[in-house]
């Protein structure tokens, strides 16, 4: 049986993970529930699957939770009432509950670092679909998951798929400091996008794309954030940062290929030449369960792919001027140091802003650049320094909007 700490129950990956453990009440037990703000479901998920803490980052929703909870009668397995934690604290001291083997990390943006590196600290292992915390800090996660011999098993469906391939490759995913033999057999990484919801878009039409045409992704779908993300392909971005720290490999070996059937997930090629693909139906619950089973593999209730139906398979590469966040992205992580993390504080702010229709959409590559060349790169960042480059990018994001 695994303990389970999920961190953002309560967005669409939370969900899902939910699911996901529901299906196998013998192998998975959830021990601790975290979100952000809603607390209305965060109790009714604490009322079904009766955990031993639960935690809001929002300290002002604190009050109602305990309301709810109350009202609810919600007790955990043993009879305890269940306890309760806010703020960031709360989310540092559940990400670290002892009695856990695995935290599931996906809450929404830089929110997500200080509770990832506090599970990291207490050697739990990690299944991540937070890659914001990774552009952020990828550098200084590592170092620590590998000083700690932390597992970081990925959720999000490329990243899952590169590891099923080096998995097939390898015989058995190595642990971080043993992976440089399995580094030198890889030729490069292709990861693939479906483009989003504007890949068809003429190049003049950009600047009045709406909030509502950026969130009808058409093949996954996902909280507001990662959505416009996708629109914008900044999300493809990030995950050539993510790919890059989670297997070691280097970003120019890191390729984006537009694949709008959304079937292969992503591949990796090997010196010798041969390429391994992962396939299957577009469903988060698979990487999802497979980072929660790994290394075995569980039955799922997913649809086989039936290739009859799939006619054809498109290719193409991404087109950086309509899409100019992925150069950035490109760029950002090529400099390294601090500059990722101008990157994702700007582009979270603006994904808000854009949400909140105050902004255009163009306007957030627009700022991104001005920021990020303005930026003087810093090395060798502790926590602290990422947090305060992290504010100054925010600031600066203000004035221009
Ligand atoms: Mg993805």
């Amino acid at each position: 049986m695994k303990n389970i700490v999920i961190l953002g129950s309560t967005g669409s990956i939370g969900r899902k993970t939910l699911k996901v453990i529901e299906d196998f009440p013998d192998e998975f037990k959830v021990v601790g529930l975290a979100c952000r703000s809603n607390v209305e479901l965060l109790s009714e998920q604490a009322s079904k699957f009766r955990p031993e803490v639960i935690a809001v980052a929002d300290k002002g929703k604190v009050g109602r939770l305990k309301q709810l909870i109350s009202a609810l009668k919600v007790s955990s397995p043993s009879g305890a009432r269940v306890k309760i934690l806010a703020g960031e604290e709360g989310l540092t001291e559940i990400s670290g509950y002892q009695e856990a083997q695995m935290v599931v990390s996906a809450l929404v943006g830089s929110s997500g670092l200080l509770p990832l590196l506090s599970a990291i600290e207490q050697g739990k292992e990690i299944a991540l679909a937070n890659k914001e915390a990774l552009v952020m800090a990828g550098e200084l996660i590592i170092r620590k998951a590998r000083e700690k011999g932390v597992r970081i098993l990925p959720l999000d469906s490329e990243h899952s798929a590169i590891f099923q391939c080096l998995n097939v490759s390898s015989n058995g995913f190595p642990p971080a400091n043993k992976r440089a033999s399995l580094r030198q057999e890889v030729k490069r990484i292709v990861l693939t996008g479906s483009g989003g919801p504007l890949i068809d878009l003429k190049a003049s039409d950009f600047s009045s794309v709406s909030s509502r045409q950026a969130l009808r992704h058409p093949r996954w779908k996902m909280g507001n954030k990662v959505s416009i993300d996708s629109a914008t392909l900044m999300n493809k971005g990030f995950e050539v940062i993510e790919a890059h720290w989670l297997f070691g490999i280097d970003i120019d070996r890191i390729e984006i290929v537009i694949h709008p059937e959304a079937v292969i997930h992503s591949m990796v090629e090997f010196i010798n030449g041969s390429i391994i693909a992962q396939l299957g139906v577009a469903d988060m619950y698979l990487p999802i369960q497979y980072a929660l089973s790994y290394p075995r593999r569980f039955s799922t209730k997913l649809d086989s792919l039936d290739f009859s139906r799939l006619r054809q398979f498109s290719f193409s590469s991404p087109d950086l001027d309509r899409f100019p966040c992925l150069g950035l992205a490109y760029q950002a992580a090529k400099t390294g140091g601090s500059m990722p993390v101008v990157l994702n504080a700007a582009d979270e702010e603006l994904v808000g802003y854009f949400l909140d229709n105050k902004i255009k959409f163009t306007d957030i590559p627009r700022i991104i650049g001005k920021l990020t060349a303005s930026h003087t790169v810093r090395h060798d960042l502790t926590v602290g320094d990422i947090l305060e480059i992290d504010k100054w990018a925010r600031q600066e994001v203000g004035k221009f909007c």
